[in-house]
């Protein structure tokens, strides 16, 4: 199994390939404005993108999910809760795009413990709530990585003072997450790489995150 970054556009998003390599089927985790550069490199890999695998549903993370589908065929991939912004961001302009997002209906949606198969490679869905209210995290156990979106980055965590954020919840969630083994490898929506071993400050969370 192979991950792939590329650092994005609107908001220097981190936007991810996970290749099977036995299979040469493929994963994009949150492409952001990268679809055209993961498309590229997947390609190169031989290798052909089959889920587009949406940690939340913030405009800036999913802004090439639409594009990305239409190129590949791709199935669109969310937690069901937060599906219903994949067509509302159409509705609403950003400061950081030119113009709002197309509206895209998921093709997939994710609940608590839902398993995607990218050949061989199985990516188990975490229902992560705090930064939105779908937010999920996806846990490749047998490879030890763990794609964290905008909840958990190296040294922080997502904003949750935005529209379906939760302090509290986010609280949990972290906690939750800080269960995984130590040496759990983290990519997280922006920033740097950690491990859950790294962020030795959820434990000692004791009020929830503002
Ligand atoms: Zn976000």
């Amino acid at each position: 199994m192979l991950v792939e970054k590329v650092v994005s556009p609107p908001l220097d998003n981190n936007a991810y390939l996970l290749v099977d390599e036995t299979s040469k089927q493929a994963a994009v985790v949150d492409p952001a404005l990268a679809g055209t550069e993961l498309r590229a490199r997947a390609e190169k890999l031989g290798a052909k993108i089959v889920y587009v695998l949406n940690t939340h549903g913030h405009p800036d993370s999913t802004v090439d999910d639409g594009s990305l589908r239409s190129a590949v065929g791709a199935k669109v991939a969310i937690f069901e809760v937060d599906a219903p912004r994949l067509e509302r961001n159409a509705r609403e302009s950003r400061w950081f795009l030119a113009a709002p997002p197309a509206p895209v209906k998921a093709d997939i949606l994710l609940k608590e413990g839902s398993d995607v198969k990218i050949g061989d490679t199985v990516a188990r869905t975490l229902h992560t709530p705090g930064h939105t209210e779908g937010s999920a995290c996806f846990y490749v156990e047998a490879a030890g990585i763990l794609f964290t979106g905008d909840t958990l980055y190296a040294g922080s965590c997502g904003r949750t003072d935005v529209f379906g954020g939760s302090p509290a919840k986010m609280m949990f969630s972290l906690r939750r997450l800080k269960e995984l083994p130590a040496d759990t490898h983290v990519y997280p929506g922006h920033g740097p790489e950690t491990t859950i071993g790294d962020e030795t400050w959820i434990s000692d969370l004791t009020y929830p995150v503002v």
